[in-house]
């Protein structure tokens, strides 16, 4: 295999039926693209014949395939992370196994690349996607916007190109819940968006549902922000004063008016907003801790059966 000079990583879970499909869009395109290139699939823990049809692929074109397996599902961003460490060429091109983002985009991204941004984001302009996916994102978006610095206009579009120097310091940064969109976009110097095409997913269904999604998100805003930390600690002292103001009017009525056991009701109204708001503060505390922990034990990313190449 000569040098690539062009990576193209896709994560794979459970993706069978779109796995054949995409090679035969995929590999066209980059064979008429020019520049030597390789793909590297990751095979995320699939429990299908997701396996059994990369080895098919590799078998036909080992020249440009290889092939990452995992041990078990760590996670889409994970399996990036692991095609980045696998990468070898100078840019590398991220993009989604269903062919939700058309393959034959990859040339537009690689041309900005050459005028020297260091990072191109896809965004999807008509997304074939559910409604409430849709509006899961939007919401994501504005968040980002407003909780961290970084800016951009579809954190969730895996079609993207990155140089070399900025996957150098993904894979550096050693990050054990890396959100790979918005960290790459932390990173660049000189990042760019360009719209690409969105289709609705060729075979298999989403891999995500509303729980994985919730979780995701946590990962967004806790590695890239404190402000739900910061936002806990002004709503406690805003009740702080709140409760002292009342402390100090209880006080004024027991000593002016004399005892009183009224308002039962009252008290445990405000008695569950205060254990609710204290619960939610725990579990914001706990999605910090948990991944300061997980940092701080220094396992693996993920761990890697084999691995196909020639
Ligand atoms: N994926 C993965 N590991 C996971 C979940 C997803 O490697 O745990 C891959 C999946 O095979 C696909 C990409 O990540 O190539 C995006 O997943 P999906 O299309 O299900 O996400 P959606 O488009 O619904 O956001
Ligand atoms: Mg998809």
């Amino acid at each position: 295999m000569t040098e690539p000079s062009i990576s193209v990583v896709i994560p794979v879970y459970n993706e069978e039926e779109a796995l054949p499909i995409l090679c035969g869009r995929l590999l066209p395109t980059m064979d008429k693209h020019g520049k030597p290139y390789e793909v590297i699939f990751v095979n995320d823990g699939s429990t299908d014949q997701s396996q059994k049809k990369l080895a098919e692929l590799f078998e036909k074109r080992p020249d440009v395939i290889r092939v990452v397996q995992f041990v078990h599902n760590y996670g889409q961003h994970p399996a990036i992370v692991a095609g980045f460490e696998h990468s070898r060429g100078d840019v590398v091109v991220t993009l989604d196994c269903d062919l939700q983002n058309p393959p034959e985009d990859i040339p537009k991204l690689l041309e900005m690349i050459d005028k020297g941004h260091d990072v191109v984001g896809g965004v999807r302009s008509k997304r074939k996607d559910l409604g409430w996916r849709r509006l899961v994102s939007k919401l994501s978006n504005i968040m980002r916007d407003r909780i961290t610095h970084i800016k951009m206009s579809d954190h969730g579009c895996m079609l993207r190109a990155y140089h070399r120097s900025v996957i150098d310091q993904i894979v550096k940064s050693g990050d054990a819940t890396p959100f790979i969109t918005a960290l790459s976009q932390s990173l660049a110097t000189n990042p760019v968006e360009i719209p690409v095409g969105h289709e609705a997913r060729v075979g298999g269904t989403s891999k995500y549902n509303l729980y994985r999604l919730i979780r995701y998100n946590f990962d967004l805003i806790t590695g890239f922000s404190l402000v739900p930390l910061q936002l806990f600690t002004i709503v406690g002292m805003l009740l702080s004063t709140a409760s002292l103001i009342l402390v100090g009017y209880l006080i004024f009525r027991r000593l002016f008016i004399g005892p009183e056991a009224e308002g039962v009701f009252t008290l445990f109204a405000v008695l569950f907003f205060l254990i609710s708001i204290t619960m939610t503060g725990l579990g914001i505390l706990g999605e910090y801790v948990g991944r300061i922990y997980k940092e701080v034990r220094h396992r693996p990313r993920y761990v890697v059966k084999q691995v196909l190449q020639k």
